[in-house]
């Protein structure tokens, strides 16, 4: 091929029209994050450019650098996830992976490897039932994987080895507070209980033990408590809540 183009693979997350013609996509590249290309004349029914461009599609595109939004000439999806697609709520819950790894993307240092986790965290949706349990792990791994990650083993503020009895959650702290010290916590922290057995799902996570994890009966009470203080741990740290988080 002629030109000083560049290769790369990514999944899209956004697609905007431009102009006439002309789309603007935003793709989580393993290379170097978020980025936004421009594919010019992609909605004229003849372009080669037009099937592949949608959100969740994991693609190849070839691309000149000239300009901040580079242009695209080739692009081919590797996979377009067409079982996810053909169930709506499937599409509903990966739409929101994408949109919340779009968040922080900028903030990891292996786009490449998070890629990974993500398109294999949406390919699990397909294959099994446990689809908040799923969304639960990576939440708390990307928050883990960017500095975010919660802290429960330890008391958040006297830092000592929690006890096996009910602690108490502060999603505006992303961690744990020990009986003796919840008169540390600010007047306007909003604390939640959380007994033994509330526990044990994120400290698996934590112990990255997903076999104990896939043993657990949990319940889906429980199942919405974790992930509701997830959400709004991911809500404080962006200060926005997340569109797609509200059909889920
Ligand atoms: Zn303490």
């Amino acid at each position: 091929m002629k030109g000083k183009g560049s290769y790369t693979k990514g999944l899209i997350s956004r697609c905007t029209n431009y102009k006439d013609s002309d789309i603007i996509f935003t793709l989580l590249s393993e290379q170097k994050g978020v980025q936004n290309f421009i594919a010019r004349g992609a909605k004229k029914p003849a372009s080669r450019l037009s099937g592949h461009i949608e959100p969740v599609n994991f693609v190849e595109i070839y691309y000149s650098s000239k300009s901040n939004l580079p242009s695209v000439s080739q692009i081919q999806s590797i996979d377009s996830f067409l079982k996810i697609k053909s169930d709506y709520n499937l599409l509903l819950q990966s739409q929101y992976l994408v949109e919340l790894s779009e968040k922080f993307f900028t903030d990891i240092s292996d786009s490449k490897s998070q890629l990974e986790k993500l398109i294999e965290t949406i390919n699990q949706l397909s294959s099994t039932s446990h689809h908040k349990l799923i969304i639960l792990v990576y939440e708390y791994e990307l928050l883990k994987s960017t500095g975010f990650g919660l802290q429960v083993f330890d008391c958040l503020n006297c830092s000592r080895n929690l006890k096996k009895s009910s602690n108490y959650f502060s999603y505006f702290n992303n961690g744990f507070y020990c009986l003796n010290c919840l008169k540390e916590a600010s007047p306007s922290e909003e604390l939640i209980k959380f007994t033994v057995e509330d526990q044990i799902v994120f400290r698996s996570i934590e112990r990255r033990d997903y076999v104990g994890i896939s043993k657990l009966d949990v319940s889906d009470v429980l199942l919405k408590k974790l992930s509701d203080c997830l959400k709004k741990s991911i809500s404080n740290i962006l200060g926005v809540q997340l569109k797609s988080s509200r059909f889920l």
